[in-house]
């Protein structure tokens, strides 16, 4: 989990940032280790399977409150999964026919 300098920044961020070994930005590690959260956002909405909705339009705000989105409205029409463009959750209606 944790990159030294000796190693060079083998730690990519969620934004992609990677340090060359001989970048002068690794002195920032010199008396600390480097530290990456592994729990990327985009890979923990993955593991939420989608849920399974009647309605033939869905609406997502997040969750809600302070730590939700603007609410948006999802047309579950089309077979398959529909995901919310704010949040990643995922839809799909039930019983297609
Ligand atoms: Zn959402």
């Amino acid at each position: 989990m944790y990159a030294t300098v000796d190693e060079g920044d083998t730690q990519v961020t969620h934004t992609g940032q990677v340090f060359e070994k001989d970048d002068y930005r690794l002195v920032r590690f010199t008396d600390r280790p480097k530290e990456v959260n592994p729990n990327w956002a985009i890979n923990l909405i993955d593991q939420v399977p989608p849920s399974p909705k009647k309605e033939r339009i869905v609406a997502c705000d997040g969750g809600g409150g302070p730590l939700g989105h603007p609410k948006v409205y999802i047309n579950l029409d089309k077979p398959g999964n529909h995901i919310c463009g704010y949040c990643g959750l995922r839809f799909y209606k039930e019983d297609h026919h």
